[in-house]
């Protein structure tokens, strides 16, 4: 499925996901009590990176600061996740996210979006 639209690096264009995690049973943040993760209902995915029809591979990690292309990329990336998916973690977000990209499609009311 090609996705309405697309974010890419420019000159370059987005040929695979490194997925981290999809379906699991376990509550957020793999605490002992708690919330439900969306992952356990099969709502959610983390994404861990990104690798460019050029071969060149873009890690998610802290870029809140990086001033560099492979910085606006996850930035941008991070946004345009927000258009598609209800929930959007980054590793702004907090610890638990510091190297990946949590999806989600949790409902809320209102059609709320959270996405740090
Ligand atoms: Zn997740």
């Amino acid at each position: 499925m090609k996705p309405a639209l697309a974010v890419a690096m420019p000159g370059e264009t987005i040929a695979g996901l490194r997925q981290a995690s999809g379906y699991v049973c376990r509550n957020r943040n793999n605490t002992e009590e708690g919330k439900i993760s969306e992952h356990a209902f099969g709502n959610a995915v983390d994404i861990a990176g990104f690798t460019l029809k050029s071969g060149k591979t873009i890690d998610i990690r802290p870029a809140e600061r990086d001033s560099t292309l492979d910085g606006a990329f996850q930035r941008a990336i991070t946004e345009a996740a927000c258009l598609y998916f209800t929930t959007v973690l980054d590793p702004g977000s907090d610890a638990a996210h510091e190297n990946h990209l949590h999806l989600d499609v949790k409902e809320r009311r209102g059609g709320y979006r959270y996405c740090w």
